[in-house]
């Protein structure tokens, strides 16, 4: 087990769980030292959970979870089973690939703070991703807690339906109204300069939504099996599978807008 001290207050330790969604591992993040929060306790490993509890020891105060996708928070009922800490998050809109063990003692909403003598977290909804993700803001440090809303090194999947494109733009630029020192995020390393990270991704967005209004208007009328070529032709074909729930999601935006029509399979360009 690699402790890695991120900040004064802030201890990472990095699941087992390295893969195409999850990069290195997922990250769980131990915030304070005599009155910790753990975030993000990641996939049910029992090996995992007993190395955070072992760290925490009797210091641990909750398990907060960023959303409940399986490679986030399966590990909380376990943590929780072994720690009695209380396990705060929000639940998903749909059922499809959550994680059916989550349950929360506090459902949390946007706005809400957890008070500890040592720090403060702010509870930041940003729908997208998934319809329950949350950011949590270490107001000491100015640091931001982002699980899969912003990853290190890899651009985040978008599937519909509990996942939604228009939604994860607008919270993108929500993060730009608080003042941020770095991005903690659910996979990778800590990112400085958060508000051009965030700029960034909204800017690689914005160029892949041109390429799908360029594909419509062009073909006239075109099902996602069509439009993926052209959108993603910059991609790798292996990714073509995972690709198509991001390009449905711009699509989604764009009915959500006004500007595509969807008539059975086929999407038509309306201007
Ligand atoms: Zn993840």
């Amino acid at each position: 087990m690699k402790i890695i001290e991120i900040s004064p207050l802030v201890r990472r330790i990095t699941a087992d769980n390295g893969g195409v969604f999850t990069g290195g591992g997922t990250n769980t993040y131990l915030v304070g030292h005599q009155e910790i929060t753990v975030i993000d306790p990641g996939p049910a490993s029992p090996e995992h959970v007993e190395n955070i509890a072992k760290i925490c020891g009797e210091d641990i105060k909750q398990i907060l979870v960023t959303h409940t996708h399986n490679d986030h928070s399966p590990g909380a009922k376990l943590l929780h089973q072994r720690t009695a800490a209380p396990i705060m998050g929000m639940y998903p809109l749909h059922k499809e690939m959550q994680d059916p063990t989550f349950k929360t003692k506090k459902e949390l909403k946007h706005g809400d703070e957890i008070n500890e003598a040592e720090y403060t977290l702010k509870v930041i909804h940003t729908p997208g991703h998934a319809s329950n993700h949350l950011c949590f803001l270490l107001e000491e440090e100015k640091l931001i807690f982002t699980g899969d809303h912003i990853m290190d090194g890899s651009t985040v999947v978008i599937a519909p339906p509990d996942g939604n494109m228009k939604q994860y733009i607008d919270s993108l630029e929500l993060l730009k109204e608080i003042d941020l020192k770095y991005i903690a995020p659910g996979h990778g390393n800590v990112l400085e300069n958060p508000h051009s990270v965030v700029d960034w991704i909204v800017g690689h967005r914005m160029y892949r939504e041109k390429k799908v209004i360029d594909s419509i208007t062009e073909a006239s009328k075109a099902t996602i099996d069509e439009l993926i070529y052209s959108v993603y032709d910059d991609v790798d074909k292996n990714l073509y599978g995972i690709a198509k729930y991001s390009l449905e999601a711009h699509l989604n935006k764009l009915i959500e807008e006004d500007r595509v029509l969807k008539d059975q399979d086929n999407y038509y360009w309306k201007g």
